[in-house]
């Protein structure tokens, strides 16, 4: 292992992705006093992030597979460069075992899980079986993949007890899963999901499970040292999604029952030492009738990550590339305390009511701050968001003593915030924070799309 370091950090590190996940490792690094290098498409080129990074790379056209995917331009940047280690974030690369496992072979470090730690809870179906022997109880289905056999699966689905979600074993970012009521709409939709499985992550392996009528996602941030130290950094709730995707998160959970949340954090970060993770992790839950059971697991940073950091003070980022360079952590769990509550907004580039995309220039911005304030965002007065990537432009952080206090925060810095020639999800984000139930804490998963519903019947 070329270049891992007890005392030392890395000279620099190479940041394979765009972003504001890409400026958020590049202030760690330089924090910490760690050369950074960015990697870019030609769409990035004019990125704040790139200018600021000691040396950048472009490594080809817009399209993500030509660039942020493109494993050999990205190996090749960190040679030329003489980078030690690359962080990939969240996204792209980040959970693909090949691409770590290829980052070691070629003599750096991956700022992540082992390769075959990424590839064990990559595969969502050797990811449900490894953690049930960890002692982490799962969401009830199918034991392993779903067979090919329409009257075995039929047969699953009646034990199981509809309604059932049927899930590719390769599937992430909510894309890949598809709810089934009734027996007769069952095998269309296995077909249709084993196809489109195929098509989106080259695998049609499937799995079923029970499909949870009333569920929060609740989520448990680990860090886990080589030294099979691991520590949890508690939960959070990321219940407000749509489409499965996740809009606003917050730290700690409100009103979960504290006894079984601390009991599944301790089984998380006990299945942790047990398979050897290393690295940040976060384990997902769906909490129903105060049971957790277990998704997946994320083998990476996460978007949701500072509402954590608010509350704890502790910087993941930096956690994450002592570890990688192979420190022992500098907490036990006793050391980890937390304090206030923390709330983030994910601002983006989106009609707020269609959801249509809406790229473009940003002739105007301001962005907000004042006590309790975090704003996590690479874009600028006259930046262009490109057409070619994921639409959030960034994210507001918002930290109070209490929640309401930080509730409270998070609606002046909204209003404060001007985003000028392009459309964002500002509004939706407005409406939510005076929306009583999200006051009261506690909505389940299916509350955004049910209140949109409700919202277009009324329009
Ligand atoms: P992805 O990797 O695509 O994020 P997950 O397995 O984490 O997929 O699921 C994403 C979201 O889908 C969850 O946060 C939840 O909203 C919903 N979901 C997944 N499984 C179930 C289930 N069994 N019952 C109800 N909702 C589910």
């Amino acid at each position: 292992m070329a270049s891992r370091r007890n005392d030392k950090l890395f000279d620099k590190v190479l940041i394979a992705n765009r972003g504001e996940i890409a400026l958020r490792i590049q202030r760690a690094c330089r924090e910490l006093g760690v050369k950074t290098v960015v990697v870019h498409s030609e769409a990035d080129r004019d990125a704040k992030y790139v200018a600021l990074a000691d040396e950048s790379v472009c490594i080809g056209p817009a399209p993500s597979a030509q660039s942020y995917l493109n494993i050999p331009a990205i190996i090749a940047a960190a040679e030329v460069t003489d980078a030690q280690a690359i962080h990939p974030g969240y996204g792209f690369l980040s959970e693909n075992a090949d691409f770590a496992e290829k980052v070691e072979r070629s003599g750096f470090v991956f700022i992540g899980p082992k390769p075959e730690t990424i590839r064990l809870m990559g595969d969502k179906v050797s990811a449900k079986v490894a953690m049930t022997k960890a002692g982490v109880p799962c969401v009830p289905g199918s034991e392993g993949a779903l067979p090919e056999e329409p009257k075995e699966i039929i047969r699953i689905a009646r034990s199981i007890g509809y309604p059932v979600i049927v899930k590719a074993s390769g599937g992430g970012g909510g894309r890949g899963m598809r709810v089934v009521h009734t027996e007769a709409a069952l095998m269309p939709a296995v077909q249709l999901t084993r196809t489109e499985a195929q098509a989106a992550f080259g695998n049609p392996t499937l799995y079923m499970e029970r499909f949870l009528a009333n569920p929060r996602h609740i989520e448990i941030q680990i860090l886990a040292d080589e030294y099979k130290n691991a520590i949890t950094l508690h939960e959070r709730d990321c219940s407000m999604q749509r489409r499965h995707q996740k809009i606003i998160e917050e730290a700690p959970a409100p009103g979960v029952n504290a006894r079984p949340l601390a009991r599944i954090a301790e089984r998380a970060a006990e299945a942790c030492r047990k398979i050897g993770y290393r690295g940040a992790g976060t384990f997902e839950f769906l909490y129903q009738d105060e049971e957790f059971f277990f998704i997946e697991m994320n083998t990476r940073v996460q978007v949701e990550h500072p509402v954590t950091e608010m509350i704890t003070g502790i910087d993941i980022v930096q956690e994450q590339i002592r570890i990688a360079a192979g420190q022992k952590l500098r907490f036990r769990q006793k050391d980890v305390t937390r304090r206030g509550h923390a709330i983030e907004c994910r601002i983006n580039a989106e009609d707020p009511w269609t959801f249509v995309p809406s790229p473009g220039r940003i002739t105007a911005w301001h962005a907000p701050g004042g006590p309790g304030i975090r704003v996590d965002s690479h874009v600028y007065q006259n930046y262009f968001v490109p057409p070619n990537y994921d639409s959030m432009i960034g994210k507001v952080i918002a930290y109070g003593e209490t929640r309401e206090q930080a509730i409270a925060r998070m609606r002046v810095a909204l209003s404060e915030m001007v985003v000028g020639g392009i459309r964002t999800n500002i509004p939706l984000h407005q409406e939510l924070l005076l929306d009583e139930n999200f006051l009261r804490g506690g909505t389940s998963i299916h509350y955004l799309e049910e209140r949109l519903a409700r919202r277009k019947q009324a329009a």
